[in-house]
């Protein structure tokens, strides 16, 4: 037998919080399952704690502080809805979310139903039965439809209810160190960072001066729902929001059109008309305080996340918006550097406390 001598890579184990939430099932309107990881997690740091009408959770500390910072991640992901069932039982879909429909079909999903998960398959007709002009198609959705092993219509719909939705059953794992690949890392890791944000604060010897409320948001993939009206409950002088952005650091990524972010370079700290300049010079010197890297990328419009909605509520609010690197943004198999999220944390919170006493009045 021979021995090798293996150098021992350090074994990164991933925070509980953060796997219970990319494992939680949570297409937009349905995302009852991530809600349940959220209170599991945070409402125990919290002093004060409530879920409202559209399922987002809000956790607040220091209630009685001043200015209130509001930290908004989204915790919904893409999904597919049932919408029909045909007399064989093949059960027919509509998407939740921005899907890329070259991705769809071949994919194993589990369906939500009132019975528990039920599982299948997204089937299409195989490259072998299509003409050469169709093999070069993308499908429309309709041309797809999730396989459930039913014989009839009867059979399908004793197992699923039209308005039942599905995700992916692709489970998430670590590919590399800390790089991990899942189906929704878009946005569970920004549910997670707001949430531990909370709980570390919680830990600290010294509370914060602000009120800080920390808001789980639901439904933001169809149209940033959730934050709309959390943003309202909360009435925030100064929010930071965490979504994922697109690290264009991988092949055929144009860095003219899309500027220059790449995976594990840290956290992206953008600019914009939808930031606060105030907001942005204080985190990227709280990252260097930290001696964390961080990256800046720009944004000529209201940004396609939380940020847009929270920014315009109510008299306004001086917002932030700092993006996790992501490749393959919106596919069942995104990537992430686990490290950048650690050290979106550790922003979130070096800025939570940074602000002092009635801090807002500079906005
Ligand atoms: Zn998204």
């Amino acid at each position: 037998m021979t021995v090798h001598s293996i150098p021992q890579m350090a074994h990164y184990i991933p925070p509980a919080f953060l796997t219970e939430l990319l494992h939680a099932r949570s297409p937009s309107g349905y995302e009852s399952e991530a809600q349940a990881v959220f209170d599991r997690h945070v409402k125990p740091a919290a002093d004060t704690y409530m879920a409202d009408a559209l399922g987002n959770r809000i956790a607040t500390l220091n209630p009685a502080g001043d200015p209130t910072l509001m930290l908004a991640g989204h915790m919904d992901e893409l999904g597919l809805i049932i919408t029909y069932v045909n007399k064989d039982g093949f059960v027919y879909f509509d998407t939740i979310g921005g899907h890329d429909r070259t991705v769809i079909s071949g994919r194993r999903v589990v369906i939500q139903t009132a019975g528990g998960p039920v599982k299948g398959v997204t089937g299409k007709r195989a490259i072998h039965l299509m003409d050469e002009a169709d093999r070069k198609k993308v499908p429309e959705i309709h041309e797809i439809w999730i396989d459930i092993g039913a014989r009839s219509k009867k059979e399908a719909l004793a197992r699923v209810s039209i308005g039942d939705a599905a995700t992916y059953d692709h489970e998430f794992e670590l590919i590399h160190g800390t790089i991990g690949t899942a189906r929704a890392f878009d946005n569970k890791v920004g549910a997670y960072i707001v949430g531990e944000t909370l709980v570390r604060l919680s830990r600290d010897a010294r509370k914060p001066a602000a009120r800080v409320v920390s808001v789980a948001t639901s439904q933001e993939e169809i149209g940033v729902r959730g934050a709309t009206i959390s943003g309202y409950t909360v009435d925030p002088q100064v929010a930071l929001v965490v979504d994922v952005g697109h690290a264009t650091d991988h092949p055929d990524c144009d860095n003219r059109k899309y500027g220059e972010t790449r995976l594990g370079g840290g956290p992206i700290i953008c600019r914009g008309p939808n930031i606060n300049h105030k907001v942005f010079e204080r985190l990227v010197k709280a990252a260097a305080k930290l001696k964390i890297p961080y990256q800046v990328e720009s944004d000529p419009r209201p940004t396609g996340t939380d940020a847009r909605a929270i920014q315009v509520g109510r008299g306004g609010v001086a917002t932030g918006l700092v993006s996790i690197p992501l490749r393959y943004m919106h596919t069942p198999s995104e990537v992430v550097d686990l490290e950048d999220v650690e050290r979106c944390v550790k922003l979130f919170a070096e800025f939570a406390r940074g602000i002092a006493k009635g801090d807002y009045r500079i906005w």
